[in-house]
């Protein structure tokens, strides 16, 4: 089965929003098991959305529409689909109730396109938005004896994903219905290079066939996912595992955890939950990234105490107490500031353990230090500080600073593990 996404919205071809909704939806199909051929994107132009039409309908099966469905004029994307395809538009009452009743809450007067975002196709389905106001709708067709499905969702990324979950999900299960279950694993490895992976890995990738294997590098990272084909999803899972075994067996040291968005930071708070230590942060280069990025994982509260964000030498004076002749003397960025920092945060936060960042996030290079040179301690309560020095050159601040974080948190993955 062919599956095609069309982007609607001028914003996109301008390059001022990034087109989320088609790496979303795309990631989303193929978990399904199903494979996307073709991505377009066009304007709100009734002309050039005929033609990309005309282009998905002659060679896709399963044809989703995103963008073009709110209550301005240039929505028009349910309107040229069912001129193309020759089919009307009625009124879903549910969610031409629910405009009806917003409206009304906020003291607001309806407008005729308002009624639009009620639209669906006749003899389809309607898909109601929950968190929002236009309705999505799907229709199917037989073509030459198979069937060619169009759905339409909203824009909003956050519309997307909810309709496509809640119902376009289950209403694309009902009607191309597998007799497979389809299954994916995710696994994790840190510190480890995407090619170094795929040489570990490279006969069975070679001889993959179910599962496939697919490699994904992030900073730092390597994800490799397992897709498996099997009668039951039971039978999938133990058909990926077994896999998943042969892989950990050749790079355990690099193993992280399953998931598909496992990161270092999930696996460090697993570790301090399970070993029942408390953490706090001292930033400067990282201007409170990592904080944030621990802050963004649900249960963190149980082992994070807190932290400093401090990237003037003043600031780190004042607030971490760090001896102004220690930044006299060996410059901000140093190990023995990391370290003090370290320390430091360690005993204001009665943490067990602290991490200190100190460092040069470019463009421009600090006090004869060049850009990338960093330094990142570990104070331990009772044990002595650990300190290791990164140079991270040719690489943008954003990159510095992501593996910086990533780093430092690998830290505690080693002492912890
Ligand atoms: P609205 O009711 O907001 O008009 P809509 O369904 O008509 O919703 P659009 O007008 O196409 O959708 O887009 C609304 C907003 O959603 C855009 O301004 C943009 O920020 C976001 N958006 C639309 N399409 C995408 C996309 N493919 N990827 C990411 N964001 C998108
Ligand atoms: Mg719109």
């Amino acid at each position: 089965m062919k599956a095609e996404i069309i982007s609607i919205g001028t914003e996109l071809l301008m390059g001022y929003t990034v087109n989320t909704n088609t790496s979303v939806l795309s990631q989303k199909l193929l978990d399904m098991g199903i494979g996307v051929y073709f991505q377009q994107t066009v304007g709100d132009n009734e002309n050039r959305l005929l033609e990309a039409i005309e282009i998905a309908a002659n060679r896709s099966d399963l044809i989703i529409f995103t963008g073009g469905i709110g209550p301005t004029r240039d929505d028009i994307t349910k309107f040229v689909i069912a001129k193309y395809f020759q089919t009307e538009l009625v009124e879903d009452s549910d969610q031409w109730n629910k405009i009806q009743t917003y409206f009304s809450s906020q003291d607001r007067k309806l407008s005729e396109t308002d009624f639009f975002q009620s639209l669906t196709f006749k003899n389809g389905t309607s898909f109601f938005n929950e968190v929002g106001l236009a309705c999505g709708s799907a229709i199917y067709m037989t073509k030459d004896k198979h069937n060619q499905v169009i759905i339409v969702l909203p824009g909003p990324p956050f519309e997307m994903n909810h309709m496509f979950d809640h119902y376009a999900k289950p209403y694309i299960q009902s009607i191309f219905q597998k007799e497979d279950a389809i299954e994916s694993s995710y696994l994790n490895f840190y510190g480890i290079g995407e090619a170094q992976v795929a040489k570990e890995l490279d006969d069975l990738i070679i001889q993959q066939t179910n599962p496939t294997i697919a490699l994904y590098a992030k900073p730092k990272q390597v994800t490799v996912r397992l897709t498996a084909n099997a009668k039951t999803k039971h039978e999938a899972q133990q058909i990926n595992q077994n896999l998943a075994n042969d892989i950990i067996n050749r790079i355990p040291s690099a193993f992280l955890g399953y998931g598909q968005d496992y990161l270092i930071e999930h696996h460090v708070i697993d570790l301090l939950i399970e070993n029942n230590k408390s953490l706090s942060i001292a930033e400067s280069l990282t201007g409170g990234l990592v904080l944030e990025s621990l802050t963004n994982i649900e249960g963190v509260s149980k082992i994070l105490k807190g932290g400093f964000v401090t990237y003037s030498n003043q600031a780190k004076i004042e607030l971490l107490n760090i001896d102004p002749q220690i930044i006299e003397e060996k410059s901000v960025v140093s190990s023995q500031v990391a370290i003090a920092m370290a320390e430091n945060c360690l005993e204001i936060c009665h943490s067990d353990l602290a991490l200190g960042f100190t460092g040069v996030a470019g463009p421009d290079e600090l006090e004869g230090h060049p850009v990338g040179q960093v330094f990142i301690a570990l104070a331990k309560k009772n044990e002595a500080t650990t300190v290791i020095e990164l140079n991270i050159s040719d690489k943008p601040r954003s990159i510095v600073r992501l593996q910086s974080k990533n780093e430092g948190l690998n830290l505690i993955r080693e002492y912890l593990k």
